[in-house]
């Protein structure tokens, strides 16, 4: 089985608009609401690949039973922790091909939901072969808890993939509490190196060997309509994919982490793996609404993709 965490979900609130004025009243026709949040997409993939998938972390008040009756008509299993405060709204405008987001910060989780929820992560992978962390951290939570998290599950010896960013993503390597994989973009990267921003083979190639990532042993550094890249056993390789028509990006990367958490759950290479992981990225692109894919395309695909090392 495969437990996605999500500890600062939302709804995802889309308005399009033909077009959009400041300080007057505009009148929306077109809404779409989504459970949000990465790992909720991940979840979302996971179900259609047909895996086991079971969705954990943090909802609250009415937006919260929201996400639940959405997981509960999509047949997906959950076990959250309640929390007092509410789950948030997201906001996206779309507007004239621009996207204007509105992302509210949320409220704060309190010391004893933290420690429920810790309580219940040390029951649920005892039956567990994959734990996915995506996302940013809810207020109150501290920037070492996927740190934590992952300590729990390989202390289990349940494999992890984490997909985060700033401070989240430093306590990890601040801690040595290393995931099987990681899963960053090349904005994330230059991020975390404090180093400019490329999408450039040989430049990420010394990036990714500095001696802050040799204890990781598989990193898929996912390059957006240029592939990915990875690292494995000291090798680098590299996923070169065929230009697609791209509908809408948004949740490509959450896609991603589905496909590698659903490839180390089935024990299969690295190559199966990083193909799996950008076919599933591309599929989410290729459609209007995040975190849906479709498999009918898998195979022809999968068959465009090309492996090579680096
Ligand atoms: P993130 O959403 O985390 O920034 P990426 O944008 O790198 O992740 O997307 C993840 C994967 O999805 C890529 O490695 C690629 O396989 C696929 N993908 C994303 N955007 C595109 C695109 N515009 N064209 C083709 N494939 C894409």
């Amino acid at each position: 089985m495969i437990v996605t965490v999500t500890l600062n979900p939302s709804v995802d609130i889309s308005y399009q608009l033909k077009q959009f004025h400041m300080d007057t009243v505009n009148r929306v026709e077109n809404v779409r609401k989504t459970a949000g949040g990465k790992g909720l997409n991940v979840t979302r993939v996971l179900a259609q690949l047909g895996s086991a998938v079971l969705s954990t972390g943090f909802l609250g008040g009415s937006l919260g039973e929201e996400i639940i009756s959405q997981l509960d008509a999509a047949n997906i299993p959950h076990a959250f922790t309640t929390t007092k405060a509410n789950t948030r709204n997201c906001i996206a405008i779309l507007c004239e091909g621009m996207q204007t987001e509105i992302l509210e910060k949320g409220e704060s989780v309190q010391e004893k939901e933290m420690k429920l929820f810790l309580e219940n992560f040390h029951k649920l992978i005892k039956e567990t072969d994959v734990v996915t962390l995506s996302g940013s951290l809810p207020k109150g939570v501290p920037d070492d808890f996927y740190s934590q998290l992952i300590k729990i599950a390989h202390g289990d010896n349940v494999k992890t993939v984490l997909d985060t960013s700033g401070a989240s993503l430093k306590a990890v390597f601040a801690t040595k509490n290393y995931p099987t994989v990681l899963k960053p973009n090349h904005e994330e990267i230059a991020d975390l190196l404090g180093v400019e921003e490329t999408r450039e083979i040989p430049k990420l190639k010394t990036y990714l060997s500095n001696s802050l990532f040799d204890e990781i042993p598989i990193i898929l550094l996912s390059l957006g309509a240029k592939g990915a890249m990875v690292k494995h056993e000291g090798r680098f390789y590299q996923v070169i994919i065929p230009k697609i028509e791209v509908k809408n990006p948004v949740g490509s990367g959450d896609s991603t982490v589905a496909g590698i958490a659903d490839a180390l759950a089935k024990g299969e290479d690295i190559e199966t793996l990083a193909k799996k992981a950008n076919v599933l990225g591309m599929l989410n692109a290729q459609e209007e609404i995040t975190g849906k894919v479709n498999l009918a395309n898998y195979e022809t695909l999968y068959q465009q993709l090309e492996w090579k090392e680096v």
